[in-house]
């Protein structure tokens, strides 16, 4: 198998094989990150995917459900995409199910009935890490949309019948907009229909561009009770009928998942008993010990 620098797997997602079809990240500007810093954009020439191919139908010929991963494969064209999954099924015509980060502005170049396309050859569903739903974070982590884009292109999923994932980045507009963060973030998600909904605390890795601003004291990252308590507002504002989970470091010895609408109270009395109860130096300590996202 094709495999190039850092793997992102959906720790989520049903255990599938894993086909590489881009490798990088297209945007590569995200503050926080820097996963494929060292990884140039481009597209897996289509030799190395057909191999891949073949060598998952050798392993397994009844291949229902393939993880398509890249940081952000849905970036490749219409077309391109095309060819691909007329490879897959011509190796693995049982797979139904095909899924992928995909960003926001990957959904641009497509019209809604290319993305209806799509969704019969089999992309069902997408994972996106919108991290927040409000312009002046978005825009303070570099993540190359806004919250009308999101919602202007995230519609055409809707249209096109493809689910997706959001993940919420608790943590990463900083103290001073932490609250706009968390609204905000609540709002536009509330205008979109994710089949989950998951959010990780932002953790300053070093390299990254954030990490770096806060050493200078130009970013003011928010402490765990602090950020627990985002938490807090983002879903007390909150109203997606989706499942709902967390990696958040406290997230072990807690019950934070599960459908959030009809867990939603449960949910955020665990957060509360959490934020009343938490033990600030052992969680630092566990988000410093983090070595990826
Ligand atoms: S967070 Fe995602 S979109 Fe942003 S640079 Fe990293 S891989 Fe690319």
């Amino acid at each position: 198998m094709h495999y190039t620098g850092t793997l992102y797997i959906n720790p989520y997602a049903p255990p599938s094989p894993l086909l590489e079809i881009t490798q990088g990240c297209s945007h590569n500007k995200c503050k926080f990150c820097t996963m494929y810093k060292d990884v140039p954009f481009r597209m897996s020439p289509m030799e190395w995917i057909e191999e891949d191919v073949q060598e998952i139908a050798q392993h397994d010929p009844h291949t229902t459900r393939l993880q398509i991963i890249g940081a952000d494969p849905f970036i490749l064209s219409f077309d391109r995409m095309k060819e691909i999954c007329d490879v897959i099924h011509r190796y693995l015509p049982d797979v139904k199910v095909m899924t992928m980060n995909a960003r926001v502005t990957n959904i641009k170049s497509k019209t809604v009935d290319q993305l209806k396309e799509l969704r019969k050859m089999g992309i069902t569903e997408v994972y996106l890490g919108l991290e927040s739903g409000d312009d002046w974070t978005l825009d303070r982590i570099h993540k190359g949309y806004h919250a009308n884009d999101i919602i202007e292109q995230v519609k055409k999923l809707d249209e096109a019948g493809i689910d997706y994932w959001f993940a919420f980045l608790n943590g990463a507009a900083g103290k001073s907009h932490s609250h706009e963060h968390a609204v905000n973030s609540a709002k536009v998600f509330n205008q979109l229909h994710p089949i989950f909904v998951g959010s990780g605390g932002l953790t300053l890795f070093p390299g990254t561009e954030l990490g770096e601003e806060a050493k200078r004291g130009e970013f003011d990252p928010l402490t765990e009770k602090e950020m627990m308590e985002e938490l807090k507002i983002f879903l007390e504002n909150l109203e997606c009928d989706a499942q709902f989970f967390t990696h958040h470091t406290i997230a072990v010895n807690l019950n934070l998942s599960g459908n959030f609408l009809e867990n939603k109270e449960k949910i955020l009395k665990s957060l509360q008993y959490a934020i009343d109860n938490l033990d600030e130096e052992k969680l630092s300590n566990n988000r410093n010990n983090k070595r990826s996202l």
